[in-house]
């Protein structure tokens, strides 16, 4: 899986954003939600979320739980959307940990203080594993575009969603 610079990835983002419908208003989530763009990993669906692979990737398999409803914060939250997010983190985790078998698996509610081009006010949750053997596994230098952005080859994106799907825990 090749690593690309920051300055790469950001210019993809920037890129595929103004692809999109302009019904979503440029927000990357609200399309992730709607299912654009169409080649992205599906791997699991509630009422009120969804998960998919991320394409520009802080690691292998770095799952995005997004919320279906545009709201920029937790205060504004239902506790049941807050709880349906947190429980597709979970799921995604041991579907993960069954995949992976990663050494730790991050999971993270980001969002920057100012616009940025990689950050989305729209309320989703990064679960990112860290596989054994990687030396740069401190959080400040896996949540960062700093050091690189990891994007799947052909064929490899589908064929780890599949994996993730059939592992995927069964909801009660
Ligand atoms: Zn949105």
């Amino acid at each position: 899986m090749p690593r690309i610079e920051k300055t790469e990835a950001l210019a993809r983002v920037e890129a595929e954003r103004h692809r999109l419908p302009a019904s979503f208003e440029g927000c990357v989530m609200c399309a992730l939600a709607r299912g654009f763009p169409a080649d992205t990993e599906r791997l699991a669906e509630s009422p009120r979320a969804l998960a998919v692979l991320d394409r520009f990737a802080a690691r292998r398999g770095h799952v995005l739980v997004v919320l279906r409803r545009h709201v920029e914060s937790i205060a504004a939250l239902s506790w049941d959307e807050y709880a349906e997010v947190q429980k597709l983190a979970w799921e995604a985790t041991r579907a993960l940990e069954h995949v992976l078998a990663p050494r730790r698996t991050f999971v993270a509610a980001l969002g920057a203080a100012t616009t940025r081009v990689n950050s989305f006010p729209h309320h989703h949750v990064h679960v990112i594993p860290i596989e054994a053997g990687d030396t740069q596994d401190r959080p400040a230098q896996v949540l960062t575009w700093e050091l690189g952005v990891y994007v799947y080859e052909e064929g490899e994106a589908k064929a780890l969603g599949e994996a993730l799907r059939g592992s995927w825990p069964a909801r009660e």
